[in-house]
């Protein structure tokens, strides 16, 4: 059966030709980056090329670009190093980040004694700007503010130029999650004064393993993986070279068609609103998802008006790959923190949140799959609580 691949926000597959272009490096260019002979030398240049590539995009300076694993270790060696090493005393964030964030925040204020507050977002997932503001005057330590630009679960788009520019007023530092946005949005880094971002290349048809931190110079920010001196001693250990070629040409074939990608991935999110709007009695969207200006493009967060803790599972016997919320948290009993951040105890009890994610080769008809397999599921329901109803 072929598999109908839903679940874009958590991977996306690889593209044909950033296959061939890390197959190519690992076949031939073995060198070691740091060795001084040609063989390592030509395998330096293979980074140092994929590090403008991304500078541009950013409209930063190379030094600017530190390559890592991934996105969670972008943000871990960002938000640690702000404390260890920039002075940070306070954190400002919310309870919608991911765990990679929310966790290593929480890990600081346990062992560190960093204050830590939350700004608590809104019915429809939103942080206000106004309180930021107000929190970010009533504190005279050095503060890191890390809220994310893109939700994985629901989608809501954050504007960070006016929370950059707020920091930048307020002496504070700002901390990006960039992850789901990067190169799916233009990100003109020189208009937004962010201090840090992350990246992770298999969000956008790259490889799994490889991503990049942006880190602001004159930030003071040091690495915490520590030994050789690999990318200016910020993250040590020999480079990723197949990973970060393939993280290049990963950007270089999205941002090549950003525009026709987008467009194309709007008609199919707009054609899964209409759809599950008609077809399914009572449906709902999370968050700003359904707003196509307040969201990402990519995601749609559906709240199916009955409780089916399996939906996932049956959707997967049908041969529809998609995630409940997060595919951190998808596996796991407890309840989404973004979804208890936004749904009330009634609908916490009696929904159930499916999070569509999309592809420029996500298809209608795929979306029809979909859409008839949750009508079914919800037929189901329906049958059930007349049956219900009657005795
Ligand atoms: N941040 C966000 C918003 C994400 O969605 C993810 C992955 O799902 C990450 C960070 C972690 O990225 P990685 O899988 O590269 O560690």
């Amino acid at each position: 059966m072929n598999k109908i691949y839903l679940d874009n926000a958590a991977t996306t597959p690889l593209s044909e030709e950033v296959i061939d272009a890390m197959v190519n490096v690992l076949k031939n260019n073995y060198g070691n980056p740091s060795s001084t002979h040609s063989l390592g030398q030509e395998a330096k240049i293979l980074i140092e090329n994929v590090r403008r590539q991304v500078a541009e995009y950013l409209k930063v300076t190379p030094a600017e670009i530190i390559f890592t694993s991934c996105g969670t270790e972008s943000n871990n060696m960002i938000i640690k190093s702000c404390v260890d090493h920039c002075g940070v005393e306070r954190i400002i964030t919310s309870p919608m980040e991911h765990k990679c964030v929310s966790e290593t925040v929480m890990d600081l204020k346990k062992r560190k004694g960093i204050e830590v507050v939350y700004l608590r977002p809104d019915s429809r997932g939103d942080i206000s700007i106004e309180e930021l503001a107000e929190v970010l005057k009533n504190s005279e330590k050095k503060t890191l503010v890390t809220l994310m630009h893109a939700n994985n679960e629901i989608g809501n788009l954050l504007d960070i130029k006016k929370v950059a520019e707020l920091c930048k007023e307020n002496n504070a530092l700002f901390h990006s999650d960039t992850v789901q946005s990067m190169a799916h949005m233009d990100l003109d880094f020189s208009d937004i004064p962010v201090d840090f971002a992350s990246c992770s290349a298999h969000k956008f048809h790259g490889p799994k393993g490889s991503g990049f931190a942006f880190i602001r110079k004159a930030t003071g920010l040091k690495g915490i993986i520590t030994g050789g001196p690999q990318e200016r001693s910020l993250r040590a250990g020999t480079e990723n070279v197949c990973g970060i070629v393939g993280l290049g040409k990963a950007l270089e074939l999205y941002l090549n068609n950003m525009d026709s990608y987008a467009n194309y991935i709007k008609e199919i999110k707009q054609y899964a609103i209409t759809q599950l709007s008609e077809k399914i009695k009572g449906v709902k969207f999370n968050g700003r998802s359904s707003e196509m200006d307040k969201s990402l493009y990519t995601v749609l967060s559906v709240l199916l008006p009955f409780k089916d803790p399996m939906i996932g599972l049956k959707l997967d016997m049908q041969g529809i790959a998609i995630s409940q919320g997060s595919a951190c948290s998808s596996g796991a009993s407890k309840p989404s923190m973004v979804m208890m951040m936004i749904l009330d105890e009634e609908e916490m009890m009696e929904t159930t949140p499916l999070r569509v994610s999309f592809s420029h080769l996500t298809t209608k008809a795929e979306i029809d799959a979909l859409v008839s397999g949750v009508a079914e599921i919800a037929h189901g329901f329906e049958i059930e609580k007349t049956n219900v109803e009657h005795r």
